[in-house]
């Protein structure tokens, strides 16, 4: 889905062909069109803080007597920063999952009236 296969360089790390290689099917459906993907990522990042939460609960406890909540808070936060652009990527992944049916180009394709598809051969 992307052109760099990690995320590095950081830069480039978002850089999309306009179209994916092996159904053709639109990236960019329209433009702006991964602006929402800001909310799919503060929803990762939660999803995120509260694992990060249960793991250093479990393995150092958290109690309010001590300083173990602000170290979790510290930890939390470079966890987060640190996985951003992996989340960011995924964010864009999910979105495209949540708005585009698979296999939806192909039928799109279908109906549009230049392409001469004989629509009885073509069981999908
Ligand atoms: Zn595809």
């Amino acid at each position: 889905m992307f052109r760099q296969p990690t995320i590095f360089p950081l830069g480039k790390m978002l850089e999309m062909p306009d179209r994916c290689e092996h159904c053709g099917q639109k990236m960019e459906i329209e433009p702006g069109f991964y602006y929402g993907t800001g909310y799919v990522s503060y929803g990762l990042s939660i999803a995120l803080t509260v694992f990060n939460l249960i793991w250093f609960a479990l393995i150092f406890g958290i109690r309010f007597s001590d300083n173990s909540i602000f170290w979790f808070m510290g930890i939390n936060v470079a966890i987060v920063l640190l996985l951003q652009p992996v989340m960011m990527r995924y964010a864009r992944v999910i979105y495209l999952y949540i708005f585009v049916k698979y296999g939806s180009y192909e039928k799109e394709e279908l109906s549009e009236p230049p392409h001469q598809h004989a629509p009885e051969t073509q069981v999908v």
